[in-house]
Protein backbone atom coordinates (compact mmCIF):
# COMPACT_ATOMS: atom_id res chain seq x y z
CA UNK A 1 0.00 0.00 0.00
CA UNK A 2 1.14 3.68 -1.19
CA UNK A 3 1.29 5.98 1.63
CA UNK A 4 0.17 9.92 1.15
CA UNK A 5 2.51 11.75 2.90
CA UNK A 6 1.39 14.94 2.85
CA UNK A 7 -2.02 15.59 3.69
CA UNK A 8 -4.18 18.41 5.44
CA UNK A 9 -6.89 18.22 7.53
CA UNK A 10 -9.39 20.49 9.36
CA UNK A 11 -6.55 20.76 12.05
CA UNK A 12 -5.01 23.56 9.23
CA UNK A 13 -6.86 26.81 9.00
CA UNK A 14 -6.83 26.11 5.08
CA UNK A 15 -7.79 22.61 5.34
CA UNK A 16 -11.20 21.19 5.90
CA UNK A 17 -11.15 17.31 5.55
CA UNK A 18 -12.42 15.81 8.53
CA UNK A 19 -10.32 12.69 10.00
CA UNK A 20 -13.38 10.71 9.55
CA UNK A 21 -13.79 11.93 5.81
CA UNK A 22 -9.30 11.20 5.27
CA UNK A 23 -9.69 8.01 6.21
CA UNK A 24 -13.10 6.88 4.67
CA UNK A 25 -11.64 8.45 1.24
CA UNK A 26 -8.55 6.28 1.60
CA UNK A 27 -9.06 3.17 2.48
CA UNK A 28 -11.68 3.83 -0.97
CA UNK A 29 -8.58 4.33 -3.00
CA UNK A 30 -6.50 1.91 -1.23
CA UNK A 31 -3.90 4.50 0.01
CA UNK A 32 -2.17 4.77 4.12
CA UNK A 33 -1.81 8.68 4.90
CA UNK A 34 0.02 10.77 6.69
CA UNK A 35 -1.43 13.79 8.17
CA UNK A 36 0.80 16.47 8.17
CA UNK A 37 -1.24 19.61 9.14
CA UNK A 38 0.46 22.85 9.73
CA UNK A 39 2.48 24.06 12.72
CA UNK A 40 3.37 27.86 11.27
CA UNK A 41 4.33 29.57 14.27
CA UNK A 42 4.90 32.84 12.38
CA UNK A 43 1.48 33.17 11.22
CA UNK A 44 -1.72 33.84 13.44
CA UNK A 45 -3.42 30.52 12.48
CA UNK A 46 -0.52 28.40 11.39
CA UNK A 47 -0.73 26.17 15.18
CA UNK A 48 -3.27 23.08 16.41
CA UNK A 49 -3.71 22.34 19.75
CA UNK A 50 -1.40 19.56 20.18
CA UNK A 51 -2.72 16.80 22.75
CA UNK A 52 -6.06 17.04 20.49
CA UNK A 53 -4.02 16.32 17.52
CA UNK A 54 -2.05 13.52 18.99
CA UNK A 55 -5.16 12.28 20.64
CA UNK A 56 -7.16 12.26 17.04
CA UNK A 57 -4.46 11.02 15.66
CA UNK A 58 -4.23 8.15 18.48
CA UNK A 59 -7.69 7.30 17.56
CA UNK A 60 -7.41 6.86 13.87
CA UNK A 61 -4.13 4.76 13.22
CA UNK A 62 -5.90 1.58 13.22
CA UNK A 63 -7.58 2.75 9.95
CA UNK A 64 -4.27 3.58 8.33
CA UNK A 65 -3.76 7.30 9.23
CA UNK A 66 0.09 7.82 10.83
CA UNK A 67 0.33 11.32 12.89
CA UNK A 68 2.83 13.61 10.85
CA UNK A 69 3.26 17.07 11.20
CA UNK A 70 3.82 19.85 8.25
CA UNK A 71 6.74 22.37 10.27
CA UNK A 72 6.91 25.73 8.69
CA UNK A 73 10.66 26.14 8.93
CA UNK A 74 11.87 29.98 10.92
CA UNK A 75 15.39 29.70 12.08
CA UNK A 76 14.60 32.29 14.60
CA UNK A 77 11.49 29.35 15.86
CA UNK A 78 13.56 26.29 15.68
CA UNK A 79 13.50 26.14 19.53
CA UNK A 80 9.89 26.16 19.88
CA UNK A 81 8.42 24.46 16.87
CA UNK A 82 11.15 21.17 18.32
CA UNK A 83 9.27 22.10 21.69
CA UNK A 84 5.26 21.89 19.94
CA UNK A 85 6.44 18.54 18.18
CA UNK A 86 8.03 16.66 21.71
CA UNK A 87 4.53 17.81 22.56
CA UNK A 88 2.55 16.43 19.87
CA UNK A 89 5.40 13.48 19.26
CA UNK A 90 3.88 12.95 15.64
CA UNK A 91 5.64 9.74 13.43
CA UNK A 92 6.76 12.05 10.54
CA UNK A 93 7.58 15.92 10.46
CA UNK A 94 8.00 17.40 7.15
CA UNK A 95 9.75 20.21 7.05
CA UNK A 96 8.87 23.36 4.78
CA UNK A 97 9.62 26.94 4.35
CA UNK A 98 6.20 29.08 3.67
CA UNK A 99 8.03 32.66 4.29
CA UNK A 100 10.99 34.25 2.96
CA UNK A 101 10.91 37.58 3.13
CA UNK A 102 11.95 38.74 -0.52
CA UNK A 103 10.06 36.22 -2.66
CA UNK A 104 7.22 37.94 -4.16
CA UNK A 105 4.28 36.26 -3.05
CA UNK A 106 5.40 34.29 -0.21
CA UNK A 107 6.50 37.89 1.75
CA UNK A 108 4.29 41.06 3.41
CA UNK A 109 2.78 42.58 0.44
CA UNK A 110 4.15 45.71 -0.69
CA UNK A 111 8.25 44.42 -0.88
CA UNK A 112 9.86 44.44 -4.23
CA UNK A 113 10.82 41.26 -5.58
CA UNK A 114 14.23 40.55 -6.30
CA UNK A 115 15.09 39.52 -9.99
CA UNK A 116 14.99 35.70 -10.98
CA UNK A 117 18.24 35.27 -11.27
CA UNK A 118 19.29 36.47 -7.98
CA UNK A 119 15.86 35.06 -6.40
CA UNK A 120 16.27 31.26 -6.68
CA UNK A 121 19.87 31.37 -5.37
CA UNK A 122 19.16 33.50 -2.22
CA UNK A 123 15.86 31.07 -1.31
CA UNK A 124 18.28 28.01 -1.78
CA UNK A 125 20.57 29.30 0.87
CA UNK A 126 17.52 30.35 3.27
CA UNK A 127 16.16 27.34 2.74
CA UNK A 128 19.85 25.53 3.66
CA UNK A 129 19.80 28.13 6.62
CA UNK A 130 16.22 27.03 7.73
CA UNK A 131 17.70 23.15 7.60
CA UNK A 132 20.48 23.62 9.86
CA UNK A 133 18.24 24.77 12.24
CA UNK A 134 15.91 22.16 12.00
CA UNK A 135 18.14 19.15 11.71
CA UNK A 136 15.65 17.04 13.55
CA UNK A 137 12.99 16.64 10.41
CA UNK A 138 12.07 13.37 8.72
CA UNK A 139 12.02 15.19 5.00
CA UNK A 140 12.50 18.35 2.97
CA UNK A 141 8.78 19.39 1.99
CA UNK A 142 8.16 21.19 -1.58
CA UNK A 143 11.54 22.72 -2.39
CA UNK A 144 9.37 24.27 -5.78
CA UNK A 145 7.81 25.33 -3.16
CA UNK A 146 8.06 29.34 -4.90
CA UNK A 147 7.70 27.99 -8.55
CA UNK A 148 3.92 27.36 -7.80
CA UNK A 149 4.05 31.13 -7.32
CA UNK A 150 6.59 33.35 -8.23
CA UNK A 151 5.98 35.10 -11.80
CA UNK A 152 9.29 33.95 -13.02
CA UNK A 153 8.06 32.14 -16.32
CA UNK A 154 10.56 29.74 -17.99
CA UNK A 155 12.89 30.05 -14.43
CA UNK A 156 11.69 27.35 -12.50
CA UNK A 157 13.27 25.06 -10.30
CA UNK A 158 16.66 24.31 -11.64
CA UNK A 159 19.53 22.08 -10.92
CA UNK A 160 21.62 23.44 -14.06
CA UNK A 161 21.17 27.03 -13.11
CA UNK A 162 21.31 26.40 -9.24
CA UNK A 163 23.85 23.80 -8.67
CA UNK A 164 26.12 25.36 -6.28
CA UNK A 165 22.79 25.76 -3.92
CA UNK A 166 21.01 22.66 -4.27
CA UNK A 167 24.32 20.51 -4.26
CA UNK A 168 24.75 22.05 -0.12
CA UNK A 169 21.23 21.19 0.57
CA UNK A 170 21.33 17.68 -1.21
CA UNK A 171 24.66 16.91 0.99
CA UNK A 172 22.57 18.12 4.19
CA UNK A 173 20.04 15.85 3.64
CA UNK A 174 22.19 12.96 2.65
CA UNK A 175 24.38 13.57 5.56
CA UNK A 176 21.39 13.38 7.96
CA UNK A 177 19.63 11.23 6.25
CA UNK A 178 16.25 13.06 5.56
CA UNK A 179 14.39 12.66 2.81
CA UNK A 180 13.52 14.70 -0.20
CA UNK A 181 9.50 15.11 -0.87
CA UNK A 182 8.55 14.92 -4.14
CA UNK A 183 5.51 17.35 -3.79
CA UNK A 184 3.25 15.93 -6.59
CA UNK A 185 1.34 19.37 -6.19
CA UNK A 186 3.51 20.62 -9.72
CA UNK A 187 4.25 16.61 -10.54
CA UNK A 188 2.82 17.01 -14.79
CA UNK A 189 4.02 16.19 -17.39
CA UNK A 190 4.83 20.06 -18.36
CA UNK A 191 7.49 20.15 -15.50
CA UNK A 192 8.80 16.70 -15.90
CA UNK A 193 11.67 17.52 -17.23
CA UNK A 194 12.45 19.85 -14.16
CA UNK A 195 11.98 16.77 -11.54
CA UNK A 196 14.12 14.34 -13.97
CA UNK A 197 17.10 16.50 -13.83
CA UNK A 198 16.94 17.52 -9.68
CA UNK A 199 15.41 14.36 -8.37
CA UNK A 200 18.46 12.37 -10.99
CA UNK A 201 20.89 15.31 -9.40
CA UNK A 202 19.77 14.11 -5.95
CA UNK A 203 19.87 9.96 -6.57
CA UNK A 204 23.73 10.70 -8.27
CA UNK A 205 24.87 12.39 -5.00
CA UNK A 206 23.82 9.63 -3.40
CA UNK A 207 20.91 10.39 -2.31
CA UNK A 208 17.53 7.83 -2.28
CA UNK A 209 15.23 8.79 0.57
CA UNK A 210 11.98 9.98 -0.98
CA UNK A 211 8.48 10.63 0.69
CA UNK A 212 5.68 11.23 -1.75
CA UNK A 213 2.42 13.99 -0.88
CA UNK A 214 -0.02 15.14 -2.69
CA UNK A 215 -0.38 17.95 -0.29
CA UNK A 216 -4.20 17.57 -0.59
CA UNK A 217 -6.42 20.34 1.09
CA UNK A 218 -9.25 18.57 -0.54
CA UNK A 219 -10.85 15.53 -0.93
CA UNK A 220 -10.09 15.10 -4.76
CA UNK A 221 -6.75 15.88 -4.40
CA UNK A 222 -6.11 12.94 -2.02
CA UNK A 223 -3.56 10.74 -3.65
CA UNK A 224 -3.04 12.85 -6.54
CA UNK A 225 -0.38 11.69 -8.83
CA UNK A 226 1.22 9.09 -5.83
CA UNK A 227 1.34 6.06 -8.84
CA UNK A 228 2.93 8.53 -11.50
CA UNK A 229 5.79 9.92 -8.44
CA UNK A 230 6.27 6.12 -7.02
CA UNK A 231 6.90 5.35 -10.07
CA UNK A 232 9.18 8.02 -11.64
CA UNK A 233 11.34 7.49 -7.92
CA UNK A 234 12.06 3.33 -8.95
CA UNK A 235 12.73 4.23 -12.68
CA UNK A 236 15.56 6.94 -10.70
CA UNK A 237 16.56 4.16 -8.00
CA UNK A 238 15.29 6.56 -5.58
CA UNK A 239 13.76 4.49 -2.49
CA UNK A 240 9.96 5.85 -1.73
CA UNK A 241 9.33 5.69 2.09
CA UNK A 242 6.91 6.70 4.73
CA UNK A 243 8.27 7.01 8.76
CA UNK A 244 6.92 5.41 11.63
CA UNK A 245 8.13 6.37 14.74
CA UNK A 246 10.78 8.59 12.87
CA UNK A 247 12.17 5.71 11.00
CA UNK A 248 11.90 5.19 7.25
CA UNK A 249 9.72 2.14 5.86
CA UNK A 250 9.96 0.91 2.39
CA UNK A 251 7.01 1.56 0.50
CA UNK A 252 5.69 -1.06 -1.79
CA UNK A 253 3.63 -1.11 -4.88
CA UNK A 254 0.15 -2.78 -4.89
CA UNK A 255 -0.33 -4.77 -8.37
CA UNK A 256 -4.27 -2.94 -8.33
CA UNK A 257 -3.62 0.36 -8.56
ZN1 LIG B 1 3.63 23.50 2.63
ZN1 LIG C 1 1.19 21.24 2.93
Amino acid sequence: MLYDNHVHSAFSADGSMSLEQITALARGKHLGVVLTDHLDLDQPNGRFEATDYAKAGAAFRSCGLLLGTECGMVPSLAHENRAFLNQSAPDFILGSVHTYCEAPTLAPSGRTPLPPELFWARYLDYVLYCLKTHPFIDSLGHLDYPARYAPYEGLCFSWTRDEKELSAIYRFLIEHEIALELNLRRFTKDNLEEFTENYGAYRSMGGRLVTLGSDAHRPEALGERLQEGFDFCRALDLLPVHYEHHRPVVEEREEHL
